[in-house]
């Protein structure tokens, strides 16, 4: 059996009247501790080790829905393609604690008349509220009444207030007979030849149309036949936060909401939501990319949306790529994959130039809305003023765009108020104590930051080194500083600020996202959190303050991403009755990214990038694998990490290049090394690492080494 840590599946003694299979949950010990993990195999081969010593699993978990078999294999396959142990792919299987115990009930009040006999202000604030009839939860009714949780008990005491159980969470009944959207031709070709491979048995299908083309109705075709046939269908999303307006549709075509699996559920609802998709309740899921490792026992269908975004990418623990191991999930459970995407990612590309993956274009947005006009300002030509960001072309354009009461977007990929604060008097630059990174001020929280490790200060009124006073000036822009300047610029207009750090929560998100939908907002400053999937209708002009940024990055996806990125970006703009705007800052207008969006000349550039993929063998021509290693020490990073260079088997069409300093050398206080590793396509990568590793003395002491697979970071 397999237990959620980072070990090996171990034997252990089943006791004469326990019936165990494959997939059952079970509580066995290790050591002096005793845990909850899963059947694995029957152990028809002899044990490894001497069966006297082989110990007895304690308890069946049989009201626990069992793994089922396909969720077991994707593990294995998963654990053997990113280098991981099983156990902490099944670790992630298992990320829902309450859905192994019995469901504790929980309680709200409800209000039933009788009035207490004494009235305070108080009280008569709880009743007003409380007279919609509805079930509160005690602490939810009394923050939106304003009184303390006393005032409720009282009022329980009192009769007028009862106590009873709240429902628990259910998916809800799907209802498929609801009107579906009437299908533009091209629409309606593509839903045709998407539900043709979606019929049966695996399949990848690549569907690619521009932002606004109605993938997302060509999809739901698919998804409807996969419900009507009684089976499950799971959509994957990048940044699940965003999801509101595509729960809104779900429910309008579906007749419910979907259930939603990301880190934001509370612990009982992760519990229930995972234990109605194992139980075949839900039958439409929305999640996250973790999503992809609940246990569905009947999943006919797979959508992966906005395919390209490195967002599927996780870089913790079991690193692993959710578009690529949606691939493999639908060919273990033979089921279709539709990877959705207005700018798809080079590799699916490929994919399905090959022939490996089918492709179905939309060129049409729906209702012939014309793609926003894009064009790129030459700051050289047009530059800002000093110390502003914003050239007047792109003023001149935000300004009529108010005039005639749209909105405007104002991109810029970079959190805070500037990236850089220096001192006038002796030039010190402000740096993180543990890591090679500046700190960057946040003028909201009045401090220094360092995006690496979350270390902040704050802003100091002198200089620490050389105690001159009022001599800090920030370089460079952040959003907030982009704010300040369109606030002087236009005085009366609304703005509001959108990046990870001022929105933290999901639902103070969703509630910034319906008021620029809603028009409350008259500019959007924002961070990539702007760039995905949103549907603004009123909003006219997208601005791209830095567009040069991404492109300086040494990887070798910058290009790829940055047109993905700055598309996306732009491709909010005339969403609906109004034309749209996209204009680029740049400092570069004749690079070939710049080019192709200003052209609109997508497949120009992409034959460009994918030639020059395959000319340097890189994916998804050749296959790359990182190893980071980290240690509190220089010497003991750089020389394991030599030792480990010293240990690369010679093989044939593979080629370790390093160790070098990593471009971010010291983070937290570690400092970090990286080797890369360079394989043809058929080369057997991951059978060479394991080879490489097993040769390899472990790292000792605080050293680490960490292997990915596909690296999307090189820094
Ligand atoms: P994409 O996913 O390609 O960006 P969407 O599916 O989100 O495009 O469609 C863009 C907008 O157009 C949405 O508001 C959607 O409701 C609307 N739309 C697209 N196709 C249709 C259709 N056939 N009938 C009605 N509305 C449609
Ligand atoms: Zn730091």
């Amino acid at each position: 059996m397999l237990l959620p840590l980072a070990l090996p599946a171990y034997d252990y003694l089943v006791p004469k009247n326990m019936k165990v299979s494959p997939g059952k949950f079970v509580i066995a010990p290790l050591a002096t501790v005793e845990y909850l993990g899963v059947v694995w195999t029957r152990g028809e081969e002899a044990p490894k080790v001497d069966p006297k010593k082989l110990r007895e699993i304690i308890e069946i978990l049989d009201e626990v829905p069992p793994l089922p078999r396909v969720s077991l294999d994707f593990a294995d396959w998963v654990a053997r393609y990113t280098l991981n142990s099983p156990g902490m792919v099944l670790r992630m299987m298992m990320s829902a604690g309450r859905a192994f115990s019995p469901p504790t009930p929980r309680y709200g009040v409800r209000l039933v008349g009788e009035a207490p006999s004494r009235m305070t202000p108080a009280r008569a604030r709880v009743l007003r509220i409380a007279a919609n009839g509805m079930t509160w939860i005690k602490s939810a009714l009394a923050e939106a009444a304003g009184v303390s949780p006393g005032v409720i008990d009282g009022l329980v005491d009192a009769g007028t207030l009862i106590t009873e159980e709240l429902p628990a969470w259910a998916p809800q009944q799907l209802d498929l007979s609801t009107a579906r959207a009437r299908l533009t031709p091209e629409q309606a070709d593509a839903a045709r030849e998407l539900l043709s491979n979606t019929s049966g048995g695996f399949s990848v299908t690549l569907l690619d149309g521009v932002t606004g083309s109605g993938k997302t109705e060509v999809y739901f075709e698919a998804i409807a036949a996969t419900l009507a046939k009684g089976k499950q269908a799971l959509v994957l999303m990048p940044e699940i936060a965003l999801t509101s307006h595509f729960i809104a549709r779900c429910e309008q075509r579906f007749g419910a909401k979907p259930a939603e699996w990301h880190s934001g559920l509370s612990a009982p609802l992760r519990g229930r939501v995972w234990r109605a998709v194992a139980e075949n309740q839900a039958k439409l899921v929305v999640g996250a990319r973790s999503a992809l490792f609940l246990p569905f026992p009947d999943l006919g269908v797979i959508v992966v949306d906005e395919e390209h975004d490195t967002g599927y990418k996780q870089e913790e623990r079991v690193t692993y790529q959710a578009r690529d191991m949606a691939v493999l999930r639908g060919s273990l459970g033979q089921i279709a994959v539709v990877l959705s995407s207005a700018t798809p990612s080079i590799e699916s590309l490929v994919n399905a130039a090959k022939g490996r993956y089918r492709h179905i274009k939309l060129a049409q947005r729906y209702k012939a809305v014309r793609l926003p006009d894009i064009a790129a300002i030459d700051m050289r030509a047009s530059p800002p003023e000093r110390g502003k960001w914003l050239s007047s072309v792109l003023v001149e354009a935000i300004g009529e765009t108010l005039k005639r009461g749209e909105q405007a977007l104002l991109f810029l990929n970079r959190r805070g108020y500037a990236p850089v604060t220096v001192c006038r008097k002796c030039g010190l630059k402000f740096e993180c104590p543990n890591c090679s990174a500046w700190l960057v001020e946040h003028r909201f929280r009045r401090r220094l930051e360092c995006h690496h490790c979350g270390t902040f200060v704050p802003i100091p009124e002198t200089c620490p080194d050389c105690g001159a006073e009022h001599s800090l000036v920030p370089c460079g822009p952040g959003i907030e500083r982009i704010d300040e300047e369109v606030a002087a610029l236009f005085p009366d207009v609304r703005r509001v600020l959108l990046s990870s750090d001022l929105t933290p929560s999901v639902s103070d998100l969703r509630e910034t996202l319906r008021e620029i939908e809603d028009r409350e907002v008259d500019i959007v400053i924002g961070t990539q959190l702007v760039a995905k999937g949103h549907h603004f209708p009123g909003l006219a002009l997208s601005g791209v303050v830095d567009a040069d940024l991404g492109l300086a990055h040494a990887d070798p996806r910058a290009a790829e991403r940055t047109f993905q990125l700055l598309n996306q970006v732009t491709g909010r703009a005339g969403r609906d009755a109004i034309p749209g705007r996209g204009l680029i800052q740049t400092y570069m207008p004749e690079h070939p990214v710049i080019q192709a969006l200003a052209s609109g000349d997508r497949d120009a550039f992409l034959a460009r990038e994918i030639e020059e993929r395959r000319k340097a063998t890189l994916p998804p021509f050749g296959r790359l694998a990182a190893l980071l290693v980290s240690a509190g020490s220089r010497d003991a990073a750089e020389s394991y990490a030599r030792s480990l260079a010293r240990a690369a088997p010679a093989a044939q069409k593979i080629e370790v290049l390093g160790p070098a300093e990593a471009p971010l050398a010291v983070i937290r206080g570690r400092f970090r090394f990286r080797l890369l590793v360079k394989s043809a396509r058929e080369a057997g990568m991951q059978a060479y690492l394991r080879l490489w590793l097993s040769q390899t003395p472990k790292p000792k002491g605080d050293v680490r080494l960490n292997v990915d697979v596909d690296p999307y970071s090189f820094l």
